[in-house]
């Protein structure tokens, strides 16, 4: 599925833009990021592209059709994972497939395997430690059968380990489903790490200020980290990123 956003700018009642003209597309199957300092509109794009909010001006399209204002298109991985304390980890990561209409347990099942949380099948949210809500939460979007995945920061609150054994995981089961990602967040190493493409945004009002394409290859590891492409490419990113950290 091919997202598209065209000239979008957006403000909340009349006050002073929180994104002007912003322009960038996710191909289909590819992982895009969005490199951007706190507060400068990440959320707020999500919350466009989710179709909470509506633009002011502009068109975000998917697949060549309109989708301002229309919500149901996307599965959306918030900040916090926010599971249901009510449900077990099982019935927490069908949600999303259930709004489809479709409930796929054995897949689910597999997936929760593969995320090391088979003993947790049949627990409650509470009895899970952070990453392992994050990990639930994932493969819940992953379920919700939606082509674009958007996924807001997902990693901010996990120390250092922990987050580099999520992208690791996060980034070996995408390569088995291969769907469009749009990933936000403001940690250069991640990005690089993550993505085939980088969009870098300004301070507020946030456009787009540079585009990097990452061409390091498929399946990624940590060894990459120590190339010195890896190291230039970081730098380079810092450089544009630097004068929007006022
Ligand atoms: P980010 O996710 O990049 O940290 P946000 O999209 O959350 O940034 O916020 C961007 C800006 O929009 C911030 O300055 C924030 O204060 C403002 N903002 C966010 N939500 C609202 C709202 N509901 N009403 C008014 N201003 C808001
Ligand atoms: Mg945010």
């Amino acid at each position: 599925m091919k997202l598209e956003i065209k000239d979008v700018s957006f403000s909340f009642d009349g006050k002073p833009n929180i994104l002007e003209n912003m322009n960038f597309h996710v191909d289909d199957g590819e992982f895009v990021t969005i490199l951007g300092p706190s507060g400068s509109g990440k959320s707020t794009l999500f919350h466009l592209i989710g179709g909470i909010l509506k633009p002011d001006q502009g068109i975000i399209s998917l697949d060549g059709k309109k989708i301002n204002g229309f919500k149901g298109h996307i599965s959306y991985m918030p900040q916090q994972p926010s599971l249901l304390p009510w449900r077990t980890v099982l019935d927490n990561v069908l949600l999303g497939s259930e709004l489809a209409g479709i409930r796929d347990k054995e897949m689910a099942k597999a997936l929760l395997l593969k995320a090391g949380l088979e003993e947790y099948v049949k627990a409650y949210p509470h009895e899970l430690s952070g990453g392992m809500k994050q990990r639930a939460a994932f493969i819940r979007s992953i379920l919700s059968q939606q082509d674009l995945m958007c996924l807001d920061e997902p990693f901010s609150a996990l120390d250092e380990l922990t987050r580099l054994e999520m992208q690791k995981w996060l980034l070996s089961v995408w390569e088995q489903n291969r769907r469009s990602v749009l990933f936000v967040t403001h940690s250069i190493d991640e990005a690089v790490f993550l993505s085939d493409r980088i969009y870098v945004l300004s301070a507020k009002p946030a456009a787009v200020i540079k585009e990097v394409k990452v061409p390091f290859p498929r399946p990624r590891s940590e060894e990459q980290f120590l190339s010195d492409e890896f190291l230039n490419l970081k730098r380079e990113l810092y450089a544009a990123l630097k004068p929007t950290l006022s």
